[in-house]
């Protein structure tokens, strides 16, 4: 242990040396090269700086007593992968520097994971390198940001913006052809990686979509599997964004929108929602409840569930306890507008009697 103790304080002095190295580098102006190239070392090179700071930031303790040696040996892989990105940005080397970044993303999910009590997702890269295959790794476009070409498969750790709560996927998909953006469970070599949940994109299009949290539904996804779903998936390229669900559209009254969206309503009494779609496909409507509700009063909408459908154009309300997530997914075309309005309450008997008694 004394030995690992000693590496870890190494590779953190080593990791600040590298950070201030980075400082003086960053000053320098470049020298000129291809556009498209050197923009994307621009890009690698600021998210090698976020990575290092968040190093620097990490509340981790390799040497506090009872960590386990699986996250020594992620904040160690962690460390090392980003004195690699930095090597690779000075080589001007685009792609070992992503496989880098990937590299060290990979070992702080698994460390924050562990941290947050959430199940463990196995490095998928990391084990196919050593098989000799090619990793499954996307392009880095940021933390939490991920793309890659149509005709391929990848395999990627959920990075949790709020690890355990719900987040809210970004996806977008240019070209012909239909991909899948699933999200699965591989916590070890021997899980099967059932889809918990699938969002399928067609063509040229966007969608939002709300990704539920671990404890919502007791599903516990850890990877994500972005793949072609038909055999013609022709050239382009998909991307997916993770947002934290603070990111969410506000519904106050009403809001036009079109496809498919994740808005939050705050307002505390009970309402009706309701909608007015143009579209000629499906649609639906889905409702999950934020009301604190008084111990024995049953809410039918703990998890997101289905309110509202339909197969072409509509104009249909629901009741909603009040505050909560609604999810719209539509086609791409689909416009509509979402309009909340509080219920009227009942007429009170007493209230009446006691007007007429004139108290
Ligand atoms: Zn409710």
């Amino acid at each position: 242990m004394a030995f690992v103790v000693a590496y870890l304080l190494g590779a953190a002095s080593a990791l600040l040396a590298l950070l201030a190295a980075r400082a003086v580098r960053r000053r320098r102006p470049g020298p000129p090269a291809l556009a498209g190239r050197a923009s994307r070392l621009a890009e690698l090179d600021g998210f090698t700086t976020e990575l290092g700071e968040e190093l620097a930031a990490l509340a981790f303790d390799p040497s506090a007593p009872g960590v386990p040696a699986e996250s020594v040996a992620d904040y160690r892989r962690a460390l090392d992968a980003y004195g690699e990105a930095t090597e690779a940005l000075t080589a001007q080397d685009t792609e070992r520097a992503n496989l880098a970044l990937a590299t060290a993303r990979n070992a702080l999910t698994r460390l924050d994971a562990r941290t947050h009590g959430l199940p463990v997702p196995i490095d998928v890269s990391r084990a196919a390198r050593s098989r000799g295959e090619p990793a499954p790794d996307p392009r880095l476009d940021g933390r939490f940001s991920y793309s890659g070409a149509l005709t391929r498969s990848y395999l990627f750790p959920i990075d949790w913006p709020r690890p355990g709560g719900p987040a809210i996927l970004e996806m977008t998909r240019n070209g012909s052809g239909s991909t899948e953006f699933k999200a699965v469970s591989i916590t070890s070599t021997e899980t099967p990686d059932d889809p918990l949940y699938t969002f399928v994109l067609h063509d040229t299009s966007r969608k939002r979509s709300y990704l539920p949290a671990p404890s919502e539904t007791g599903r516990r996804p850890t990877h994500f599997k972005v793949g072609p779903w038909s055999l013609q998936s022709g050239k382009g390229s998909w991307s997916l964004r993770i947002r934290p669900i603070d990111d969410t559209i506000e519904l106050f009254r009403e809001y036009p929108g079109t496809g498919s969206e994740v808005l939050v309503h705050h307002a505390d009494s009970p309402a009706t929602l309701g909608i007015h779609i143009d579209t000629e496909r499906t649609w639906t409507v889905q409702y999950r409840c934020l009301k604190k509700h008084r111990r024995r009063e049953y809410c039918p909408y703990k998890t997101m569930s289905q309110i509202m459908w339909g197969t072409s154009d509509a104009l249909k309300s629901a009741p909603i306890c009040g505050p909560g997530y609604i999810v719209v997914d539509a086609h791409g075309h689909a416009k509509w507008s979402l309009s909340v309005s509080a219920k009227p309450t009942p007429p009170n008997p007493l209230a009446g009697l006691l007007k007429r008694l004139g108290l």
